[in-house]
């Protein structure tokens, strides 16, 4: 019998992260709501089966609440920010948090009711919802804590083993479902007097959850060609800041948002406005494409003219730039010499022509103080086939500028 049941486990995590992946992987079309929403739902029976729904495996007795759907809840939440960032996944957190904070309440006022008994040997069992609820509100709280850990240390492993995701799930996920275990089963020993082997049943089970869906995720993220090159160098602290709501988005955009050298848009623009442009773009049916634009050689400019003159280079070159461009694409400074312009609506050909008529016009129009040209090399990618995310979109390009350089510089590098 308990292979059965190990068996029927297997199943229901298969079923479970099949369509959670699914969901997540289509939410440039469905939007990310869908995926949200079913995220939420999940959360009763999780809850309803972890305090009552036991059953026995090889190593133990176990639920499937815990085993199967709340430890694949933590391996989407982290997937969720592997795919968007920590402004999103904050969202589901605190979405869960107030629901079951609303969950208690209403309770309380619930249970002041005179009810009717209109079907025989139905009473309602305020008692059990009240239990449910503090038991809901005790897993979201510990699940606040679990996200925030989980991420962290995700983002920390990936400064050893960036391209190994696999063991980056694994790693985080075990240990904070561990941590996780012990929270809970605390819970549940003063909730309803949980027996020991409850706790070591539940932790062997997660232990077995963790590299099953670490291997789920780690096998779909691959084959969805996932890139995990750039934007994810930021400090710890600034993800920790995003998803407890200490980040300033007001204090972003109530800065000029210019670059001061170049008037293009600054780096912090980027953030902002690349997430909402693909966001809509998606909404729209509509394709984004992405330059990565470098200088060639500007460190020679520097050094052979100074920086002042490498400074009016790098005005002209965004004037010259600005040029080519439409006026609804954005130029951004993502970094010393380095540039993006995000193009709505265009698409992979005419992105293609029309970054070819900036490297032209640029080596054309710009040139340092002995007439000698100053080139640039772009990288350039488009949505849906080099991804649907910022995120996506920079690594796809930032790999092909590489390209562009090796390949002798003053040129455009796409698909
Ligand atoms: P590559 O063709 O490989 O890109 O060669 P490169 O010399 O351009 O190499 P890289 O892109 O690494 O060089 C960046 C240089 O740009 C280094 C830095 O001194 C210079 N730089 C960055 N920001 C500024 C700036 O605001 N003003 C000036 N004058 N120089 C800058
Ligand atoms: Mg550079
Ligand atoms: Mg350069």
């Amino acid at each position: 019998m308990p292979n059965a049941n190990l068996m029927l486990f297997l199943g229901e995590a298969l079923v479970y992260v099949a369509a959670m992946i699914g969901l997540l992987h289509l939410r440039s079309r469905l939007g990310l709501g869908v995926f949200v929403a079913a995220l939420g739902v999940m959360h009763f029976i999780e809850t309803y089966l972890a305090a009552v729904f036991y059953v026995e495996l090889p190593f133990g007795v176990i639920s499937p609440g815990s085993a199967v759907l709340f430890s694949g809840k933590l391996m989407m939440i982290l997937l969720l920010y592997v795919k968007e960032d920590a402004a999103t996944v904050r969202q589901p957190i605190y979405g869960l948090l107030v629901g079951n904070f609303l969950t208690v309440a209403l309770s309380l006022l619930l249970r002041q009711h005179d009810t009717v008994d209109i079907i025989p040997n139905r009473a309602a069992d305020i008692a059990f919802i009240d239990e449910m609820g503090w038991l809901m509100l005790w897993g979201t709280t510990l699940l606040y804590f679990d996200s925030i850990i989980i991420i962290l240390l995700y983002e920390k492993l990936g400064r050893w083993f960036r391209r190994f995701v696999t063991i980056r799930f694994l790693i985080s996920g075990a240990t904070v479902l561990t941590f996780d275990q012990i929270g809970f089963y605390i819970a549940l020993y003063f909730v309803n007097g949980a027996p020991a082997d409850v706790f070591w049943g539940g932790w062997m089970a997660k232990m077995l959850a963790a590299p099953f869906y670490a291997l789920a995720i780690g096998f779909y993220l691959n084959a969805s060609r996932h890139a995990f090159l750039a934007i994810s160098d930021r400090p710890l602290g600034d993800v920790f800041n995003d998803l407890t709501f200490r980040e300033r988005y007001e204090d972003l955009l109530s800065r000029s948002g210019q670059d001061t050298l170049t008037g293009a848009l600054d780096r912090g623009r980027f953030e902002l406005e690349g997430r909402q442009m693909l966001y809509e773009a998606a909404t729209n049916n509509a394709p984004v494409s992405l330059m990565l634009i470098d200088v060639d050689q500007f460190k020679s400019v520097n050094d052979g003219f100074g920086h002042m003159e490498g400074d009016r280079v790098l005005k002209k070159l965004v004037e010259t730039i600005s040029v080519g461009l439409r006026p609804t694409d954005r130029l951004f400074r993502y970094g010393g010499e380095e540039f993006v312009a995000l193009c709505p609506g265009l698409a992979y050909g005419d992105a293609h022509a029309r970054a070819e008529d900036i490297r032209l016009a640029v080596s054309k129009r710009v040139a340092t103080s002995d007439g000698h040209p100053v080139t640039i090399s772009i990288g350039l990618s488009s949505t849906r086939a080099d991804g649907t995310g910022v995120g996506e979109l920079l690594s796809q390009a930032d790999i092909r500028l590489y390209a562009a350089k090796r390949g002798g510089r003053d040129r455009v590098v796409g698909r």
